[in-house]
């Protein structure tokens, strides 16, 4: 878990972390301040502070006014709790906020600006999961209507020539 004193190194920017303390979730969260502003949670850590409601205001203070190095966000990232590559997530639907995720340990990492993008389009974490359910519900759902479509495609034409066949042999 990142909550040790065990420092880590930015997985989008190699550069050591800092470690915050939260006053709201009582935690300890690993910050990029002297490269690239990207946040990184343990896999408990972000329950607490992914609602707007949660207050993130060390957080804030400790990047206010700071100058960030840009990094490449298509690189594939390296999980630096368990070295294992991350894999990158939309947490948004309108798909401008990619995260990424380990799925190894459960640790997340967001870019600079991201988190509060998230906290802004989605107050709650309810409102995330139904946003983002709704979004998969329609992706799966039209395929199945596209599927069924098809079925009955096939079923009409196979009745036809059954009887075509019916008509010609008998
Ligand atoms: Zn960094
Ligand atoms: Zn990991």
């Amino acid at each position: 878990m990142s909550d040790t004193i065990k420092t880590i190194n930015c997985p989008a920017c190699k550069e050591e972390m800092t470690k915050i303390f939260m006053s709201e979730g009582a935690a300890n969260i690993d910050v990029c301040l002297n490269g690239c502003g990207g946040i990184f949670f343990d896999n408990r850590e972000l329950k607490k502070f992914d609602e707007n409601s949660e207050s993130i205001d060390e957080l804030k203070q400790a990047i206010e006014g700071k100058n960030f190095k840009k990094t490449d966000e298509a690189q594939t990232r390296i999980c630096p709790l368990c070295n294992t590559p991350m894999v990158k997530n939309s947490v948004s639907t309108k798909g401008n906020i990619i995260i990424d995720e380990c799925y190894n340990c459960g640790s997340k990492f967001f870019d600079h600006g991201e988190l509060t993008k998230m906290r802004e389009e989605f107050p709650t974490e309810q409102d995330r999961r139904q946003a983002l359910l709704a979004d998969t519900y329609n992706e799966v759902g039209l395929k199945i209507d596209q599927l069924e479509i098809q079925n009955t495609i096939n079923h009409t034409q196979r009745s036809k020539f059954l009887k075509f066949l019916d008509r010609l042999f008998f």
